[in-house]
């Protein structure tokens, strides 16, 4: 009697130091592999098994002791066995017999218990013995019943945890890859975490910028440089806004700066004291740009077409006059006049409504093959015939250039807006040289001329559209900074480059590329031998001369132009 309370006793003790053990491991394997070489010591066992129910709702075997996993399938049947019959199931010892057998281990022994948590089967845990005369007792099953109970606690539990684990390891993988800026703050307003595309948009890498204020990294500011972040924080707003948001500019690291939305999820205690939040951080600067456009777009549009609208109404009301006899120069000085502003007024509309398709859908153009050098005369004789002998053009294209392929009119316009501007911004007038060569693949041309020049830093903006660099001349000639945007949206939509080189005072030279004819549409040729195909013109150029080099022949001047 006194015997088996002691060992009563001592059991106690020893599934109390258990219980701790396995209640301090939350990983699932080494917790299984615990509790599995527990209960085969616990009942001098010489082998144990452990399976869990798993998301297919079948038994599957997580750990055992003394059974390497090789093994571990000749269960298998046994496992289906004691699945359907539960684990007092009389074809036991029988399916153990075949495993013995498959395995070749003295395997003659078993006692099976379900793992139980609350009402639900999570698993099941066997113990097995290799001693034929030595068979499992009613202590045996339950002291095994009593740790069991502890074991699918804590197996449960690591379960749990995994699950949890996996859970958040999940989660910050969708904020690792979120498109948008995500971080975290802490009670303090300090950075916690700060995903990709916050390291993207800021330039601050996450080592950095985790530990800082977000004030500090983010510093979300307006166009007067003022913190927003500091003076304006939606989170310290009182009462607390349903929908904390803020937008601004920020200063990436590299110097550049964006448009951003930010909009917060905050956490509070029960006295709604701020705890934290989560912030989402997305680049608007797109939008925004869109918007300023539209904007500069209507001051733009409504002053360059007011200012011929009321040119055209006051010519109009002066010949209108009953009480002034006009001589008949006058009268068609006046009419030109009318006419002159209802030419830059029809101008304007044709490059908005150019704008405005592009915008839609792209440019659509209608390409063919023609010589560039041919069409070039043509614009630069219409400029010649009516702009005055302060200035001299010159053509001068390679002699065997190829055909270009593209859209012929919307080069026409290229050409067009590059020589009147040539023209406009020449206040002394000079030199409008007009050129090409081959250049591989592309045909390159440009228009030079000997005007204003373009300082460097606004070299790449003159191509933005509504831009007009700030002086006196941009001041005093009409133009809504439309002409180069459109020209870069034509070349660029036939594949090609534009870009201009400038000298202030000097003088500017916009160069731009076309794809040659012959490469865009290759045409199946007889074979011609050596000798022929060395003379074929459309063969790219071994070298390119160069575009102010003397090797360009002029093939055609106007009148009073000469060689420079
Ligand atoms: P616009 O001439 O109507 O202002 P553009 O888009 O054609 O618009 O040109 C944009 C700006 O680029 C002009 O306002 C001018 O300041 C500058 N620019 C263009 N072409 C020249 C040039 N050939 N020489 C000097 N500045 C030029």
């Amino acid at each position: 009697m006194l015997e088996s309370q002691d060992r009563r006793l001592r059991q106690r003790d020893y599934l109390l130091r258990l219980a701790r053990a396995m209640a301090a491991q939350l990983d699932a394997e080494p917790l299984l592999n615990l509790v599995i070489a527990q209960a085969v010591e616990l009942l001098a066992g010489n082998y144990g098994l452990i399976a869990l129910i798993n998301p297919a709702s079948m038994l599957e075997i997580r750990a055992a002791y003394g059974l390497p996993a090789s093994g571990w399938p000749a269960f298998n049947d046994m496992l289906r066995v004691l699945d359907v019959e539960g684990p007092q199931s009389p074809r036991l010892g029988g399916e153990l017999a075949t495993a013995a057998n498959t395995l070749n281990l003295p395997l003659r022994q078993a006692v099976a218990l379900p793992l139980v948590v609350g009402e639900e089967q999570v698993g099941i845990l066997i113990v097995l013995r290799a001693a034929l005369n030595v068979g499992f007792t009613n202590d045996d099953r339950q002291l095994l019943g009593a740790f069991v109970d502890f074991a699918a606690i804590a197996v449960n539990n690591a379960q749990l945890y995994a699950e949890a684990v996996t859970e958040r390891s999940r989660l910050d993988e969708i904020i690792e890859q979120s498109a948008d800026g995500m971080m975290m703050l802490d009670v303090r307003w300090r950075i916690i975490r700060f995903n990709a595309a916050m390291e993207r948009l800021t330039g601050w890498p996450r080592a950095e910028a985790i530990g800082r204020p977000c004030a500090e990294v983010l510093a979300i500011h307006n166009t007067q440089g003022i913190n927003l972040c500091l003076t304006a924080c939606p989170l310290q707003v009182y009462p607390p806004e349903a929908h904390p948001a803020i937008e601004g500019w920020v200063t990436h690291r590299d110097g550049h700066e964006l448009y951003v939305g930010s909009s917060y999820s905050a956490t509070r205690d029960a006295a709604g004291r701020f705890m934290g939040a989560v912030a989402n951080v997305r680049d608007l600067t797109a939008q925004k740009r869109e918007e300023e456009l539209q904007s500069t777009f209507i001051s733009v549009m409504s002053h360059e077409l007011k200012t011929p609208v009321a040119i055209i109404k006051g010519y109009a009301g002066t010949l209108r006059r009953t009480d002034v006899q006009f001589d008949e120069s006058t009268h068609q000085e006046l009419l030109t006049g009318i006419e002159e502003e209802a030419d830059r007024l029809g101008r304007l509309i044709g490059d908005l409504l150019e704008v405005s398709r592009m915008q839609a859908g792209g440019l659509r153009l209608h390409p063919s093959e023609w010589d560039l050098a041919e069409l070039s005369g043509d614009v630069v004789s219409a400029f010649a015939a009516t702009s005055d002998d302060r200035f001299e053009f010159q053509l001068r294209f390679e002699e065997a250039l190829p055909a270009v392929y593209g859209d012929a009119e919307r080069i026409r316009m290229v050409l067009n807006n590059l020589i009147s501007n040539a023209i406009k911004y020449s206040p002394n007038g000079g030199v409008v040289r007009v050129g090409g060569w081959q250049d591989g693949t592309h045909v390159m041309a440009y228009v030079s001329d000997e005007g204003i020049g373009i300082a460097p830093d606004e070299l790449t903006k003159v191509f933005s559209p509504f831009y007009r660099v700030d002086n006196r001349l941009a001041r005093e000639t009409q133009g809504a900074g439309l002409g180069l945007y459109l020209t870069k949206a034509i070349i660029e939509a036939h594949g090609g480059r534009i870009w201009v080189d400038s000298t202030l005072g000097r003088g500017s030279r916009f160069i731009w590329t076309l794809p040659v004819a012959a490469l865009s549409l290759p045409e199946v040729k007889p074979e011609v031998g050596p000798a022929a195909a060395a003379t074929d013109s459309t063969a790219p150029a071994a070298t390119a001369p160069d575009s102010g080099n003397d090797s360009t022949s002029i093939i055609k001047t106007t009148p009073n132009s000469s060689e420079a």
